[in-house]
């Protein structure tokens, strides 16, 4: 069988007439390129959109707020399959033998998890026959199907786990994901002008930014991708191929031309904003106390992050809608704490820091240099972040970006 490509179109590339047309385009290419092309789609454009995702979950939930979690997901794995069917009908016009797919169709076999399905299995057997008869498949992303014959969709953003999957199950030699946006940057590009595209990164730095703060493409995709070693490649329609950015192993990218750059401590800068920083000061070492904040954070739901425990004071950040129930638990609990509100973390992320010393001393140097306090770090093998005041931000990831080299 000849070579695969997997190749995903976002909801805002297949929104109107005129983005069709790039999608169409491309498509073309990678059939005279010699590839078997499988499609993958997304709604049709943003909430407010008559086919989008949230318009249809809006327009069930707003005269049916008590509908149940299996109609919603019914109504809205619907968006997919409109897009499918009009997608393959302007390919086929356009001379591209096309046929749309649900996500059943496609052989996606899900766990029953209405609204976060995982995928238990994926057969596309069908999508073979189609791909045999010279046609396009045009697949409905975000969907499966439950042992039962349910439908269930694969949580926000699920379209590029449909692709990824797909593109392991049929051997693909790589998946494109087709965005509003021409790759991933090196930090946001809305924050910073002079960001740009990154050429290659490893699975384990995109999900990284993509914990951090990084919007392009779903960390759960690159975990599969990882897993398969499909590489992937996020690009915008508009440009031609060999642009956007590749997503693949580290030993693929330390084998290619890339070395020769040297080992890069920083690859990508991400962050966030609206944070509260909670630092609790204890009298005296108390581990039932200690237990019981996170014990009720817990419990209320409350995601924590950043969090350093000493014996006598302990620190965290929560998003600042959560902040209000947090003070409510400390106060409840009598204890002395400060709340530092408007805060912004700064995470600096690449494989090639954690086999390199000195790479803290820089960022801070950095950082000192331009009189931004540092309010507290965190770090993983690959990621170091800065808790800043929100103020500062522009000015951090600027200097950040600048002194590891990313301009
Ligand atoms: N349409 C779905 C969403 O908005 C899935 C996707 O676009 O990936 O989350
Ligand atoms: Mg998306």
């Amino acid at each position: 069988m000849a070579k695969t490509i997997v190749q995903k179109y976002g909801g805002t590339c297949v929104s109107s007439p005129e983005k069709r047309m790039l999608v169409l385009e491309r498509v073309k290419e990678a059939l005279d390129e010699g590839y078997n092309v499988v499609v993958v789609v997304s709604a049709m454009g943003r909430s407010g959109e008559p086919y989008a995702t949230d318009t249809l979950k809006s327009l069930a939930l707003e005269t049916h707020p008590d509908i149940s979690l299996r109609e919603l997901d019914l109504i809205m794995s619907c968006g997919e399959v409109i897009s499918s069917v009009v997608m393959a009908a302007y390919l086929s016009e356009n001379g591209i033998k096309s046929r749309a797919c649900t996500g059943s169709q496609a052989g996606f076999l899900t766990n029953g998890c209405y609204s976060e399905a995982e995928v238990v299995d994926c057969q596309p057997a069908k999508l073979r026959e189609v791909l045999n008869e010279n046609f396009v498949p045009v697949v409905a992303g975000f969907q499966g199907v439950d042992a039962h014959g349910e439908i269930n969709t694969l949580g926000r953003g699920g379209s590029d786990t449909t692709a990824v999957i797909l593109g392991a199950a049929l051997e693909a030699e790589k998946v494109e994901i087709f965005t509003d946006v021409s790759g991933i940057f090196t930090a946001d590009p809305g924050l910073l002008k002079e960001a740009k595209v990154i050429q290659q990164i490893t699975y384990g730095e995109v999900c990284q930014l993509a914990y951090e703060g990084a919007k392009v493409i779903h960390p759960r995709a690159v975990e599969v991708a990882m897993r398969n070693n499909v590489s992937v490649v996020v690009r915008d329609p508009e440009n031609s191929s060999g642009t956007g950015t590749l997503i693949t192993g580290e030993s693929s990218i330390q084998s290619g031309n890339f070395s020769t750059r040297g080992r890069r401590a920083v690859t990508g800068i991400a962050h966030v904003t609206e944070l509260v920083q909670f630092i609790v000061e204890f009298d005296s070492p108390d581990s039932s106390r200690e237990l019981e904040i996170f014990q009720r954070i817990g419990e209320a739901g409350i995601n924590i992050d950043l969090i350093s425990v000493f014996p006598t004071t302990k620190a965290f950040i929560v998003k600042e809608e959560h902040s209000y129930k947090v003070e409510n638990i400390l106060e409840d609990m009598g204890l002395a704490y400060r709340a530092e509100k408007d805060c912004a973390k700064v995470s600096v992320v690449g494989v090639g820091m954690h086999s390199m010393p000195g790479v803290m001393a820089r960022v801070v140097k950095a950082l000192n240099e331009r009189s931004i306090p540092i309010l507290q770090s965190g770090d993983s093998n690959i990621t170091i972040s800065l808790l800043i005041k929100q103020e500062d931000l522009y000015d951090a990831v600027k200097t950040l970006h600048d002194r590891f080299n990313l301009r």
